[in-house]
């Protein structure tokens, strides 16, 4: 079946849903839409898929509604089903998910004369350029529809294991959770069972909350590369201290001297980052390629931890199995996975040394994290590179895209029009994987699409 339309959505996630719901307040009722996708919970992708209570938005409620002209959106729907939270409460993720589909939902039901939406659960498994202005994608259920808007809205892959398994017999290899967003794995787990967990960012302290929830009380062995952990945010959130992005030096060593200048002026540090927020994407595209890459290199893993905080709470919950020595943080680099004697052995160099350590644990999680979106995860975005449809970012954040986030491909001839929005386009905007970020994308994705008929 051959399907054509005025603008193709891939992707099943927030980021689809943001620019769906935009497209169904911005498009005559004339226009079709399709929006494709593979994930059986439309709009709720990795973040807010999980079932767990405890696992908690990381932003404060107030700055997460699906529409930024409606910023109590969110709140309001919080109190309307029986979760009376402040707009600096942190809600739960799973909440989260199911607003985003209400909204959706309440678009879709009200709007009169609204444009027409279809959602097709299927894969978007290739693309080619077609002579009608169009572009075309072939899909997993062997249907091919046509757009002649797309926009692209893939997500991030999972990370894959930092080392091949090879030496783990594969008897054992069921003890190794390469996705630990498929929360199934924790049935599995003995109450005194050794974890091991590779990455030490927001994924593992799900996990090890997670772990807790499901009555675990054994030991938890942190491995990553610098031993940091994300911090957490005040209960009492400091003013931001406006920062002029203008003023900031050229380097990221002269940068972080200036912010820590500041920081040093304020009573807490949290001010200097909540400043610099509204001006990263500034400051980001102000960065020379060189230094785009130092940052990337030498400063990541401190950024991470001071921008990516957790709620107050979760924070000291994380913190108390830190102090009494459950959770135990080691640095260094994995060099391969074997086992012994029936257990996980996971070898590593230790940080700044030769010294060769081990961890033994009865499971290892794969929780080294999403931070770079590059194309490598995603079939569809592999095809479309080879035949120059997209181009990959000199860095590995996505694909080129220009500040209207229009794809960048100099080699495509169709005048068909192809975006990107959430993670794919962090090469051009760096802070561009969290609501706050991608709900003002989408809008401006759709306004564009509509100004140009
Ligand atoms: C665990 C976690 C917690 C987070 N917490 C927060 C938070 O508290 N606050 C916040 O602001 N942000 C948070 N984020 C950031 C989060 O990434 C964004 O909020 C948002 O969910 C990203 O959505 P997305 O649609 O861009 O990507 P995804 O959610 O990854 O969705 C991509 C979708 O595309 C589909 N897809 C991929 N390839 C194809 C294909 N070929 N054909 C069809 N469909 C395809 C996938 O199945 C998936 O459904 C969190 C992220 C994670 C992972």
């Amino acid at each position: 079946m051959h399907l054509a339309y005025d603008v193709i959505v891939v992707g099943s996630g927030f980021s689809a849903i943001a620019v769906t719901c935009n497209l169904i307040e911005q498009l005559p009722a004339s226009a079709k839409v399709a929006v494709v996708g593979d994930d059986p919970g439309f709009g709720r992708g990795t973040a807010y898929r999980t079932e767990l209570y405890l696992h908690r938005l990381n932003v404060p409620a107030g700055r997460m509604s699906l529409l930024p002209h409606q910023p109590d959106d969110f709140v309001d729907w919080l109190k309307s089903h029986g979760r009376p939270l402040q707009a600096g409460d942190f809600a739960s993720r799973s909440d989260y998910g199911l607003y985003v589909r209400d909204t959706l939902a309440r678009l879709l039901r009200k709007r009169d004369g609204r444009c027409r939406v279809d959602f097709i659960k299927a894969k978007a498994a290739g693309c080619v350029e077609r002579y009608s202005s169009t572009l075309a994608f072939h899909l997993g259920n062997g249907d091919e529809i046509a757009g002649k808007n797309v926009v692209l809205c893939l997500g991030v892959g999972n990370a894959t294991l930092p080392v091949a398994p090879d030496g783990v017999p594969p008897l054992l290899r069921s003890r190794i959770v390469e996705n630990p967003w498929r929360l199934s794995w924790l049935r599995r787990v003995a109450p005194s069972d050794a974890v091991c967990i590779l990455g030490s960012g927001l994924t593992m302290i799900d996990q090890v909350l997670a772990l807790r929830a499901h009555g675990h009380a054994g030991k938890i062995d942190v491995l990553s590369r610098r031993g940091l952990a994300p911090l957490g945010h005040a209960w009492k959130p400091p003013a931001p201290l406006p920062i002029d992005v203008e003023t900031l030096p050229d380097t990221i060593s002269g940068i972080l001297k200036t912010l820590r200048g500041k920081s040093r002026t304020v009573a807490d540090w949290r001010a200097v980052m909540d400043g610099l927020r509204p001006a990263t994407q500034a400051l980001w595209q102000r960065l020379s390629s060189k230094e785009r890459a130092r940052f990337l290199r030498h400063a990541l893993p401190w950024w991470n931890i001071h921008r990516h905080r957790v709620a107050p709470d979760v924070f000291d919950r994380f913190e108390k199995l830190v102090l009494d020595g459950t959770v135990r943080f080691h640095a260094g680099f994995l060099k391969s996975l074997g086992a012994e004697e029936g257990r996980l052995v996971a070898s590593y160099r230790v940080r700044a040394t030769r010294e060769i350590a081990e961890i033994r644990a009865d499971w290892l999680v794969n929780c080294t994290g999403m931070e770079r979106a590059g194309i490598s995860h995603s079939p569809l975005l592999k095809e479309m590179s080879r035949f120059e449809l997209i181009v990959p970012d000199p860095l590995g954040l996505g694909i080129q895209v220009d500040a209207a986030s229009e794809v960048i491909a100099p080699s495509r001839i169709s005048p068909a029009r192809l975006f990107a929005v959430g993670a794919l386009t962090a090469g051009q905007f760096w802070e561009i994987t969290a609501v706050p970020d991608i709900r003002v994308q989408a809008k401006v994705v759709v306004e564009e699409i509509v100004s140009r008929g």
